[in-house]
């Protein structure tokens, strides 16, 4: 069997691993520059390649074709493939047929990174033989060749839900769905809540889908569609924030850094988990003490002055800063911007009018931004680097505030990417303070 893999990044190496691992004849091709780390373990393992370039009349002849997330479906030459009737799938899909593990797939438009690594890390303190992979670090696929483990935990974005035929998981999570990515779907919410709902559609019976009993688009599609594995709903509003109770067990939640409803909730998720794989309420607790999270995600990283510094710059969507602003308790400077993908900030005006003294905005086109909230906030200003924008939300911030950097926005008009944006920020606010001493 002939299988092109059509982007060298973590999940096509991956794939071409594993195929190669096979014995089947394997093919990479990337229309850009392969990473050298990647090009390496192509040559290294005799696996053939192309960049920055694509040879689609070969290309055509492959027996089956895995598809990069990044590619959209609606590329004249991936249509082709889709007329010439060949499977195009995800490397989800591929390495999906290769295991007998138990999988744990999450997905939602929020929370997904969040959710992935505390699961894994409740396994994991349970001192079960697990992976951690998918959208976050390894690929499924390069952890299935290189390793035989009993459990896979999966963070799997709509793209590669996309490009899923048979794959199964055995616990799904759908944590939320709110307007994300809707480039890809045509501008239209329900193409995109279908590919979310993906997740379940090969469960069987005993399978568990875990599903957020307070989100709107997805409980509106329970009503018209019938699921087959059980179901868990999960409620997201918690009047206590210092404990949380998952079905009869209460856990202690004041040892633990996730904070705010949303992070409840996505913990109420993940032990949902635990305890469907008989992890117990010691160690979900002793888990839930000793978690670390991925920094860029309410990421509290220095108090200057009395102030608070907190570094969210994943929230590259509304409903993530809704649930930041939700989740302060001071004053907030609050700075946001970058590239909208189509925001709505209706959902948040409120929380702002409430919390948010002043508001910077970090962006090349503030335009948006500045038309919503210039009616609603006495203190609102532009700066074009993180540094300016540092400096300026400290002269806005008084002891007792919290300047949050929640964008709302992705990142590509002044920075790499949101780390970079998250870690220029925390040098331009640390920085700061080393040149008042
Ligand atoms: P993802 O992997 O889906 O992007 P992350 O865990 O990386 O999710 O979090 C991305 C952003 O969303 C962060 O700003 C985080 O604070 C926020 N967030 C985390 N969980 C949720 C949730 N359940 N609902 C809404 N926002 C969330």
């Amino acid at each position: 069997m002939k299988v092109t893999i059509l982007g060298a990044g973590e999940s096509g190496v991956g794939a071409a691993l594993l195929a190669n691992h096979l014995g089947f004849e394997v093919f990479v091709s990337d229309g850009g520059k392969i990473k050298d780390n990647f090009r390496q373990e192509l040559i290294d393992k005799g696996i053939p390649y192309e960049e920055s370039k694509h040879t689609w009349t070969s290309i055509f002849e492959s027996d089956e074709i895995i598809k990069s997330p990044g590619i959209p479906d609606h590329i004249p030459h991936i249509r082709r493939l889709f007329d010439l009737g060949k499977p195009v799938i995800s490397e989800i899909e591929f390495a999906g047929r290769y295991t007998t593990a138990t999988i744990i797939g999450i997905t939602g438009s929020n929370g997904k990174t969040t959710t992935t690594r505390l699961t894994y890390h409740l396994f994991k303190t349970a001192g079960l033989n697990v992976a951690l992979g998918g959208n976050v670090g390894t690929s499924f696929a390069r952890n299935i060749t290189e390793n035989k483990y009993d459990f896979h935990v999966l963070e799997l974005s709509s793209f590669q839900l996309d490009g899923i035929v048979r794959f199964r998981p055995n616990v799904a999570m759908l944590l939320n769905i709110t307007p994300d990515h809707l480039d890809r779907y045509e501008y239209k919410m329900e193409n995109y809540v279908r590919s979310k709902f993906r997740i379940a559609m090969n469960q069987r019976e005993e399978d568990l889908l875990i599903l957020n009993g307070g989100d709107p688009e997805i409980q509106n599609y329970l009503k018209v569609n019938r699921l087959t594995p059980r179901l868990i709903q999960v409620a997201n509003h918690f009047e206590d924030t210092r404990s949380l109770s998952v079905g009869d067990s209460t856990f202690d939640m004041t040892g633990c850094v996730l904070k705010g409803q949303h992070n409840f909730f996505n913990a109420a998720c993940a032990i949902h988990a635990a305890k469907s794989a008989g992890i117990s309420d010691e160690v979900i607790q002793q888990g839930l003490n000793t978690f670390v999270n991925d920094p860029h995600r309410l990421e509290h990283f220095t108090t200057i002055n009395g102030v608070d510094y907190i570094n969210d710059s994943k929230a590259t969507n509304v409903d993530s800063v809704f649930y930041a602003l939700q989740a302060m308790q001071k004053p907030v400077v609050w700075i946001a911007g970058g590239t909208d993908k189509g925001n709505d900030y209706g959902p948040i005006e409120e929380l702002v009018r409430q919390k948010v003294k002043a508001l910077i905005c970090l962006g090349v086109d503030n335009s948006k931004l500045l038309e919503v909230f210039s009616p609603v906030l006495k203190n609102i200003e532009e700066v074009k680097s993180a540094k300016e924008a540092a400096e300026r939300a400290a002269t806005h911030a008084e002891r007792g505030d919290v300047v949050l950097l929640s964008p709302a926005c992705a990142s590509f008009d002044l920075f790499k990417n949101y780390m970079d944006r998250g870690d220029q920020f925390k040098a331009a606010v640390l920085g700061m303070m080393n040149d008042k001493r």
